[in-house]
């Protein structure tokens, strides 16, 4: 018997046709450890806390944490971290995406002494063109504006070591992009690989705007290079304004008649100069509501109720 305890977090969201099945799968592979399979229902309101319920009845090392509302994935995370006991902490999605079956390989690389171990996706092929597509400018933009280079093909199934959850949990920041702030941290991390498989029941629950306003998350949380673009944007509008000050200038003395026309120049400039005005007002507007919500200080999320905890 392994002499450690591992701990096991499942954010689910409307999940209630998957509980079983991937327990099924995943206690199995569970009954070499000490364990403990944290469910987060993140505001379900469909029959996911009955069913996970059900089977918490029956074993005291599945436990459950339900929210009031939605509260996103990354809270989900972010408070089943909060109450896990585990030496090691995997995170892995309800859906059956992430196998169970490569738990074995991770929990090895952490003995032999891994903080991080990363589940990277070998191939992405039941995702859509554009998901893919969309997700590796994602990370090539990133990795480009930040100084913490974020792993790419990697999402949150990973373990972590103990030592890492406490300082995840530590951190005072309201807003919670998990792998970039895991990256941040440039503990020693390992890889091991497999083969993302399709939902097993339900669509996924990142529509479009959701996978934007993530990616905006994490881009403002680990950049301000996008400010310095705004900075740079300026000078260059008042740059091109200066030469034409000075094109205007040499034009009336040297070529004094023939000067009136030009309504397409005034317009496209007035078009330029208002283009770069909104977006830099927009980019710091981004930076603001960030500093907004955290002086709020609000609760990360709300537990309704707990059970075995
Ligand atoms: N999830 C959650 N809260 C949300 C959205 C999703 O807890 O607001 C959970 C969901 O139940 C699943 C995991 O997060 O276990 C990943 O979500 P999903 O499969 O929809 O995302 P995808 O795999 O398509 O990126
Ligand atoms: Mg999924």
């Amino acid at each position: 018997m392994n002499n450690f305890l591992l701990s096991v977090i499942i954010p689910v969201f409307n999940e209630e046709k998957n509980i079983t099945p991937l327990l099924d799968r995943l206690l199995p592979i569970l009954k070499d450890y000490q364990y403990e399979v944290l469910f987060v229902s993140d505001g379900s309101t469909d029959n996911t806390a009955h069913e996970v319920k059900k089977h918490a009845e029956k074993n005291t090392q599945i436990k459950f944490l339900n929210f009031y509302r939605n509260f996103g994935h990354q809270m989900a995370l972010t408070c089943g971290y909060r109450f896990a006991k585990g030496d090691c902490v995997i995170t892995i999605d309800a859906d059956l995406q992430d196998p169970p079956e490569v738990i074995h390989e991770m929990v090895n690389k952490w003995k032999t002494g891994a903080k991080v171990v990363y589940a990277k996706r070998k191939t992405r092929d039941v995702d859509s063109f554009f998901k893919k597509q969309t997700a590796a400018y994602f990370y090539r933009l990133i990795n480009f504006l930040s100084e913490t280079p974020i792993p790419d093909e990697v999402g949150d199934f990973r373990l972590l070591d103990k030592e890492i959850v406490a300082f995840l949990n530590n951190l005072p920041e309201q807003s919670r992009f998990l792998r970039g702030l895991v990256a941040w941290g440039g503990y020693p991390a390992e890889y091991v690989y497999f083969k993302r498989e399709k939902r097993h029941t339900g669509e996924t629950h990142y529509t479009f705007s959701r996978m934007l306003n993530f990616a905006m998350d994490g881009i403002i949380s680990f950049s301000t290079k996008p400010l310095r673009l705004a900075s740079y944007m300026g000078f260059f509008s008042a740059a091109v304004g200066f030469l034409g000050i000075i094109y205007a200038i040499i034009g009336k003395i040297v070529h004094p008649v023939g000067w009136v026309t030009g309504w397409t120049a005034l317009f496209v400039g007035i078009m330029f100069v208002g283009g770069v005005q909104l977006l830099t007002i927009g980019i710091i507007g981004e930076y603001i509501s960030r500093i907004y919500i955290e002086v709020q200080k609000r609760p990360q999320y709300l537990i309704k109720e707990m059970t075995n905890l």
